[in-house]
């Protein structure tokens, strides 16, 4: 069956007030867009189809720090009970990538643990990114792994923003398509703020500190 897309449509928005939100966020917050249960119950979907994709082979996770740290989790979680009766190990790797500053990105992609990379020489590699927006981070990662010589690669993605990219790269496998808006939680940040709340959330820090509110 051919892998459906969740969309999430470019007014949608849940009351903050109706979840439980931690303390500390109070009045940063304008929605909640998608929720922690939805989260888990697409994730865990999105495991099978990349399982069904990409067979029982010998598999490398490459977790994108730090916005995918949570999706990499749960990611890996489903995958492995995916993989229940699969002869081959998966094996998981970390590397930071930084682009944007506030809300913007800054064009200037740097990739820090590039000895991580080197360890997956010859391996199949799922890259697992938590957005992809003008596209130019996973474009400038995935032709490093390629330089570094890995086998073959897949893309993994918490969301992919609907946005014209600077760049197209292979998003194959997605959890949620989101309008063009900037959100924090579940991992992404606000100059390092959110990233441990447990919903993708929009954030209303920008809208107080330009008086638009
Ligand atoms: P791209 O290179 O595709 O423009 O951007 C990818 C990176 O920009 C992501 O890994 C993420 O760190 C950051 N980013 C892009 N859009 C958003 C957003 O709406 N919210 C947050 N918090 N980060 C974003």
């Amino acid at each position: 069956m051919a892998q459906a897309r969740v969309v999430i449509p470019d007014d949608f928005e849940l009351p903050v007030g109706a979840f439980d939100i931690p303390r500390c966020y109070d009045g940063d917050l304008s929605a909640v867009v998608i929720s922690e249960g939805m989260i888990k119950d697409r994730v865990r979907r999105l495991a099978k189809d990349i399982h069904q994709t990409i067979g029982d082979e010998p598999l490398a996770l490459l977790c994108v720090l730090k916005g995918s740290y949570k999706f990499f989790t749960a990611l890996v979680d489903e995958l492995s009970n995916a993989r229940y009766n699969c002869p081959e190990p998966m094996t998981v790797d970390f590397i930071r990538v930084r682009s944007y500053e506030d809300q913007a990105s800054t064009g200037k992609i740097e990739i820090m643990g590039m000895s991580n990379l080197n360890e997956l020489k010859d391996k199949n590699v799922l890259v697992v990114d938590d957005i992809s927006d003008t596209g130019r981070t996973l474009d400038k990662l995935l032709k490093t792994l390629i330089e570094t010589g890995v086998k073959k690669t897949w893309t993994a993605l918490l969301l992919s923003k609907k946005v014209k990219r600077f760049v197209e790269v292979a998003e194959d496998f997605v959890a949620f398509d989101i309008p063009d808006k900037f959100i924090v939680g579940y991992g992404l940040d606000y100059n390092q703020k959110f990233r441990d709340l447990n919903h993708i959330c929009m954030d209303d820090t920008n809208l107080k500190a330009n008086n638009i509110q």
